[in-house]
């Protein structure tokens, strides 16, 4: 295969999320400022900024405010600046409107977005100020300099490889993007990150990093639609269809032309091995609060992502020689409001004042580097997520214990009963099935308006890959699928991803197929598999959802 070309920057910054994103537009700010001549770059595995976006979304507007004081004069795209937050329990047929919400509940204030049109709209603010943005590259391997520790960047996957990994007539070798400072701003569980924490122990001494997925739609209702007329914005859940003893709720938030975003989270330390949270999400839908509300209407969009629900004690070391980690990424979300989108931003803000630190001192290793670390801490992102330390393991109690530990930690500002709470259940845990246990009833009744399958989800996603490339997902041992998991578990990587990508097929002997056009890149997979058996690594740039309002 022919040479990799060199493309030297000043500052890479991997993934075109919030953090990132917020990240460039703030140290071309600043440097612009200063007179510093900073070459900025960025890269997306989606084939556009915003394609590979998925959020609820309600945003705390204060750090895109701190970025740009006239953020809604310059045309960012909200769609909703009025919160009016209702809060229910939910049994399997009925709710009770809870008779107090918590503090952290309240989204007075806050503004109704979709993160895909938010992250486009910034990309286009980033373009502008002449930070170089490249969609459709996916980073795909680390750089190290000769001491094996300095990261000095990352190289793009080649494009126009065949199944087999040999070139095809479209070969395009990837590029060794190199720089002085790379931002890692993948999301969660980036796979970068996975191997940056393997060589340079950044994730080591602290709780194990914590998951939860959703499935998400966007659907629109008719125009005469009550709910449309109420003055309710903003709705969340618990209860049905997860009950007490699995971590999650839903979400269903009003936004412009007689859309709303519905979506249901899930907690990826559920022990209940035939549990499928896409069936989840149906059977959410199906309850007569949400029923209600969304009958007459048709599902524009769908899509599914997980997200870094550890929060404070589960926060890697922020800084290495060379490279800063931002975001959700660096498990920054504040789980105990849902939000990230406010900390993932200011993350990258931060990073980007660290930058020029490093730039002025002309030094860019941990020693200036790690100041970055030392302003995370002194920010409103701890402030926040100090109060939140506790809460994901709080929401790992089953039943009772679950309020308890909530209502302590709420009194006592996040402390609780047992502080620091460990985590008690990592993602893999699954229970044992008993023999001749077979999975729960699936939904038949898609009618492929407002209720529909998988397939049609995925569809509905935008998701479309190359066909002709090596597979994305590697399956560490194919017996382990056939033998050990079949029997305990029941090949729960049927269930639990959102896209079909994994099918067992018994006729004719027991194989395992793979669809991985279908992957929604949300990586449950790797989360989830009991076995660890499971790797995600980034497809041909440009591959993947093509979501636009979500
Ligand atoms: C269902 C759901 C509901 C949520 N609701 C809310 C909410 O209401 N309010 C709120 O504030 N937050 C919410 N969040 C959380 C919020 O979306 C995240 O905290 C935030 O998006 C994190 O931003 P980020 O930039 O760190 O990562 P991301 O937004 O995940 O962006 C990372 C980007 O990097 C790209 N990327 C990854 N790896 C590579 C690679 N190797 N090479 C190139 N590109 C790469 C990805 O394609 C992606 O575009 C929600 C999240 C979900 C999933």
């Amino acid at each position: 295969m022919s040479e990799r070309e060199e493309m030297p920057l000043d500052v890479l910054f991997v993934g075109g999320g919030p953090a990132n994103l917020a990240g460039a537009i703030h140290l071309k700010q600043l440097s612009q400022a200063k007179g510093l001549e900073i070459e900025i770059g960025l890269i997306e595995k989606g084939d556009t900024i915003g394609s590979h976006s998925l959020s609820g979304a309600i945003m705390d507007p204060k750090a895109l405010q701190e970025l740009m004081p006239d953020y809604e004069a310059r045309g960012c795209p909200v769609e909703r600046s009025e919160c009016r937050d209702a809060f229910y329990y939910l049994t399997p047929g009925g709710k009770l409107a809870m008779p107090y919400t918590p503090s952290y509940m309240h989204n007075a204030g806050c503004k109704i977005i979709s993160l895909s049109k938010l992250t486009r709209w910034l990309g286009e603010v980033a373009e502008e100020l002449g930070i170089m943005i490249f969609p459709g590259f996916a980073g795909t391997e680390v750089l190290y300099g000769a001491d094996g520790k300095t990261v000095v960047g990352v190289a793009t996957g080649d494009k126009g490889v065949d199944k087999d990994g040999k070139p095809k007539g479209t070969f395009e070798p990837g590029v060794n993007l190199t720089a002085r400072v790379t931002v890692f701003g993948e999301g969660p569980k980036g796979s970068l990150m996975r191997e940056v924490g393997k060589k340079l122990g950044i994730f080591e001494n602290r709780m194990p990093q914590v998951f939860e997925t959703a499935i998400k739609e966007v659907i629109e209702l008719p125009g005469d639609s009550a709910f449309l007329s109420s003055p309710t914005t903003v709705v969340h859940t618990f209860g049905h269809p997860l009950g007490l003893s699995t971590k999650g709720g839903g979400f269903l938030y009003k936004m412009k032309d007689n859309r709303i975003a519905l979506g249901l989270v899930v907690g990826l330390d559920y022990d209940n091995a035939l549990l499928e949270p896409y069936e989840a999400f149906v059977q959410y839908k199906r309850h007569p609060l949400i029923a209600e509300i969304i009958k007459g209407g048709k599902v524009l969009q769908q899509g599914a992502k997980t997200l870094s629900a550890g929060g404070y004690y589960t926060m890697p070391q922020l800084y290495a020689d060379g490279a800063l980690f931002v975001g959700d990424s660096a498990s920054m979300l504040n789980i105990q409001r849902l939000k990230g989108v406010h900390t993932a931003m200011k993350s990258g803000m931060l990073a980007a004042e660290t930058i020029v630190e490093a730039f002025e001192a002309d030094d860019c290793t941990s020693n200036v580097l790690k100041n970055y670390e030392a302003k995370v801490k002194s920010s409103w992102i701890n402030d926040e997520l100090y109060l939140a330390r506790n809460f994901t393991q709080a929401l790992g109690k089953k039943g009772v214990g679950m309020f308890i530990h909530v209502g302590a930690q709420y009194v006592t500002r996040g402390r609780g009963i047992i502080d620091p709470m460990a985590i008690e259940k990592d993602s893999f845990t699954l229970k044992e099935l008993k023999p001749g246990v077979a999975a729960p009833e699936k939904e038949k009744s898609y009618d492929g308006e407002l209720y529909v399958d998988k397939l049609t989800g995925v569809y509905l996603s935008g998701t479309r890959h190359e066909e002709d490339q090596p597979c994305h997902l590697q399956v560490l041992d194919m017996d382990i699928c056939l033998n050990a998991c079949f029997k305990t578990y029941r090949n729960p990587c049927t269930r639990f991803c959102p896209g079909q990508v994994y099918e067992m097929e018994e006729e004719g002997g027991l194989r395992l197929k793979l669809n991985p056009s279908n992957c929604l890149h949300c990586k449950t997979c790797e989360i989830k598999d009991p076995y660890e058996n499971i790797i995600w690594t980034c497809p041909e740039g440009g591959g993947g959802p093509n979501y636009s309002i979500v």
